[in-house]
């Protein structure tokens, strides 16, 4: 009989990317969704760097690159380490790859054994426990719920460590919750992690340049932390490049040669025009970033106030990503006299249908009690959308 891998019978399909899919089928019918669903920069990617891509394809970079990246790439990275971070990496301790997603599910797949543990704070990213699931490991979720900031204790995370455990993930600033632990709460962290010989961190970085609170901290840059952390990142949300496909990941050595080795088999090098295109990124001016990230703070701004304003909803205030992830249980039960709203994703199916506004339910991010927007498009399309969310959960009663 035909049937699918026990593998990919163990994986659930992306519930961001599903949720965007459906909200692109509703449009095409000719429905005026505004989507919230998918976390992705609105901007286009900044001139310098097209101009880079574009000269990459006219100077014939049309071959296989080095699986793990041209070294001028490379270089750029360990730079941008040094002089952002103040972490100083060898070039050999850097693997570029096909967007963050695969720097994350690269790391996973190197080090994590059937019967490892890996612990995932809730809310989480979507792909993560689908990530270890997919390497045989068991997911380990510690709660970090709305009366917290969304943000685990050194307590839980001592708690939650057995000698089982492989890996931490940590996503800070967070998606979906756009919490950022702050320099100490890291510090408190790195201090329990230091204590397990074994235990690793995967630190997902990808939204470090969309901060609201000042400087980005990573914990690779605490006392003992380098030796044991991965860092995942690369150039979607800094730089408004999600289609060109370019992430990195700097590490160990040992743990790079391995991703190399896993890298080599199944993808070989990312794209070529990308990867020029991303030396310009690194290397060109930063105002770019800069400019984007105040756009989504003023936006942070104005959408915390809408929320607000909406009977209901209970609102963090997000100090970085793009994200916000309101708790809405005080719906479930309510009905508009034709659906009822149980969970959270009845909710967001429910603003989908009635408000024709894409968001993404919290069950998805290990959080049934909350939702997801992404407040990554215009001011106008938050303002009319918040005023659609707003008018139709009025009619829930
Ligand atoms: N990590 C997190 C937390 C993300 O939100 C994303 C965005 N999808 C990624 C990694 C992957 O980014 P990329 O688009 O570069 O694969
Ligand atoms: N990071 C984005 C999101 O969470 C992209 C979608 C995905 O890769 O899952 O919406």
């Amino acid at each position: 009989m035909a049937q699918l891998s026990n593998r990919l019978n163990r994986l659930a399909p992306s519930a961001t990317l599903a949720m965007s899919q459906k909200s692109s089928e509703m449009k095409a019918q000719g429905i005026d969704v505004i989507n919230m669903s998918v976390g992705e920069p609105d901007f286009m990617t900044p001139d310098h760097i097209k101009k880079a891509g574009k000269k990459a394809i006219e100077d014939n970079y049309s071959k296989y690159s080095p699986v793990p990246g041209y070294p001028a790439l490379k270089d750029a990275i360990v730079a941008k380490l040094k002089k952002e971070n103040q972490l100083e990496y060898k070039s050999s301790e850097v693997i570029v790859g096909t967007g963050g997603k695969q720097g994350v599910c690269n790391t996973i797949l190197a080090l994590v054994n059937p019967e490892d543990e890996v612990i995932i704070p809730a809310p989480y990213w979507v792909s993560y426990p689908q990530m270890v699931k997919l390497a045989g490991g068991t997911p380990i979720i510690i709660n970090a719920g709305f009366e917290q900031d969304f943000k685990i204790t050194a307590e839980q995370l001592e708690k939650a460590i057995t000698p089982k455990t492989k890996m931490l993930i940590l996503c800070s600033p967070s998606n979906p919750t756009g919490s950022v632990y702050s320099k100490e709460e890291l510090e408190e962290l790195a201090k329990v992690i230091s204590k397990h010989e074994n235990l690793f961190v995967l630190s997902d970085e990808i939204y470090e340049h969309i901060n609201y609170i000042g400087k980005h901290n990573s914990i690779a840059q605490f006392q003992g932390m380098k030796e044991r952390t991965i860092i995942c990142n690369g150039v979607s949300k800094a730089y408004a490049m999600t289609g060109w496909r370019l992430g990195w990941v700097a590490a160990p050595e040992w743990i790079v040669k391995g991703i190399n080795k896993l890298q080599g088999q199944y993808t070989s090098g990312t794209s070529s025009v990308s990867q020029m295109a991303a030396i310009a990124a690194y290397t060109g001016d930063q105002a770019c970033v800069e400019d984007m990230r105040k756009a989504f703070e003023r936006r942070r701004d104005l959408i915390v106030k809408l929320a607000k304003e909406i009977p209901g909803f209970e609102v963090n205030v997000p100090q970085g990503a793009f994200y916000l992830f309101p708790k809405i249980s005080s719906f479930f039960g309510k009905s508009d006299g034709t659906t009822t709203i149980n969970n959270s994703t009845d909710f967001a199916m429910y603003l989908l249908e009635k408000a024709h506004v894409a968001t993404v339910g919290g069950d998805a991010f290990g959080d049934p009690d909350c939702f997801r927007m992404s407040y990554a498009t215009s001011d106008e399309n938050i303002i009319e959308a918040m005023h659609r969310i707003k008018e139709n959960l009025a009619k829930l009663k």
